[in-house]
């Protein structure tokens, strides 16, 4: 208590004016402002029905990209991982099988993938390190959601529909998509 009451500086403060006293200048100066501001363009926006344009540079939720013939593009390098900066990435690494040739472009692929949404800072830094064009950042949101496990999103949740056997899931996506 003591060496609070030391440290207690007076701080002088110059008597106010006649003018200030009144207050109603700074009351119509004030007004005058809000008033200003009905005759502007409004800057609110009725979300969700209506929808602000993004940033050319926003990143928001990931998607897990696939290659023209529908199969995977992610060959759980890990680079994205070693990439991101929160440590949200987590995967594990499978061989592909005779005949899952279809499914997945390389000789490896991401058995799980996982993202931590609550720990990701939405750098970028995965999609830059990527060497197989497999992930990027695309325009949407991640919604709300009321459990921390909730905001961990596993592959199904990340990967794009496949063109071929889900166009119109793959076009809606891709429609969400800065690619
Ligand atoms: S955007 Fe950044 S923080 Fe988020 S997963 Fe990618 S590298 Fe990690
Ligand atoms: S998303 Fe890209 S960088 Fe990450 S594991 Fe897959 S191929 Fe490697």
């Amino acid at each position: 208590m003591q060496a609070l009451t030391n440290r207690a500086k007076e701080v002088s403060r110059e008597p106010m004016t006649f003018m200030e006293r009144l207050y109603l200048p700074n009351i119509v100066k004030g007004m005058a402002i809000t008033f200003s501001h009905i005759f502007k363009k409004q800057p609110t926006i009725q979300y969700p029905e209506q929808k602000r344009e993004f940033s050319p540079v926003f990143r928001g939720l990931h998607v897990l990209n696939r290659d023209a013939e529908g199969r995977e593009n992610c060959t759980a390098c890990g680079l994205c991982a070693v990439a991101c900066p929160a440590e949200a990435i987590t995967m594990e690494a499978a061989e592909r099988m005779p005949g899952e040739e279809h499914l997945y472009r390389e000789e490896k692929y991401a058995a799980k993938y996982e993202i931590n949404m609550l720990r990701c800072i939405f750098c970028g830094l995965c999609e830059e390190a990527c060497p197989k064009d497999a992930i990027y950042l695309s325009e949407t949101f991640a919604p709300a959601n009321f459990t921390r496990k909730g905001f961990i999103y596993g592959k199904n949740d990340l990967l794009i529909p496949n063109k071929n056997t889900a166009p119109e899931e793959y076009a809606a996506a891709r429609g969400a998509a800065r690619v």
